[in-house]
Parts: C-alpha cells; sequence; structure tokens
C-alpha cells in the first residue's frame, strides 16, 4: 500500500514541502463571537498557516450524526433488508452533503487568512491572529 502525499508550494517563500512532513494542528479561537477550530499546517520554512479548514459545534455534531447512521449500516449488513440498506446509504449521502455544505459556508463567512502573532511577554506560545 502506497499513500502518496500532496506537495505544497509555499507562496510566500517558494519552499517546497510534502504534507507528510508537517503535523495537522488545531487550535480554537474567538471568531465574530463564535467559538471555532481552526485546522491547519504551517510552511515548515517560513511558518505561514494554512488553513485546512474552520470548524464548529454544528459541525461535530453532524459529524456524529453521520457516524452514527454509519454504525446502523455496519450493524444492518448481514440482514439482508436491502429496502432499508438503500435508505441507510441514502441518509450516509445526505448527510455528509449537509456536512460538506455546512462547512463551506463557515468557511466562506471567515475568507481571510490567518497569521502568527508573538506573544506579548513573549512565550513561546504562539498566538493566532484572523485577517479578514
Ligand atoms: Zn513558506
Amino acid at each position: 500500500m502506497s499513500t502518496k502525499f500532496a506537495t505544497v508550494y509555499c507562496d510566500d517563500c517558494k519552499h517546497e514541502f510534502s504534507m507528510d512532513s508537517v503535523d495537522i494542528q488545531e487550535t480554537t479561537m474567538n471568531l465574530g463571537g463564535q467559538a471555532l477550530t481552526l485546522v491547519y499546517f504551517t510552511c515548515p520554512k517560513c511558518n505561514k498557516i494554512y488553513r485546512i479548514t474552520l470548524k464548529d459545534e454544528r459541525y461535530e455534531e453532524l459529524k456524529e450524526d453521520l457516524e452514527r447512521t454509519k454504525t446502523r449500516i455496519r450493524k444492518n449488513r448481514g440482514s439482508r433488508n436491502d429496502e432499508f440498506a438503500r435508505t441507510l446509504n441514502l441518509m450516509v449521502t445526505k448527510k455528509h452533503e449537509r456536512m460538506r455544505n455546512h462547512l463551506a459556508k463557515l468557511n466562506d463567512k471567515f475568507p481571510g487568512t490567518f497569521t502568527f502573532v508573538a506573544s506579548e511577554n513573549n512565550h513561546e506560545d504562539k498566538i493566532i491572529t484572523y485577517l479578514p
């Protein structure tokens, strides 16, 4: 089994790196009065933040809901109830779609960029800020 990782070409420092050489990180932040989680990775050379997605609590709910339906599909397997299987499959497709639409809408709301700012007391921990 071979996994092919995407190559990222940093448009800030022109550094080229493979997705498997970076860590996917998450940080929670408050944007527009909403508690959101930013999923991101950074350029290993210049530390530019690349957003993978923004997610919120509603997204987690939708994801859980989807997982529950997937569990029902696994349980239904072998029961030969084809009609029910079709219904469940359709549900998964719809729930997946709903989840994707929700994420797209949420990310569209915040089209700006994320960047690190030095913390006031110059601590190791970096603070991420949103630039609209
Ligand atoms: Zn870079």
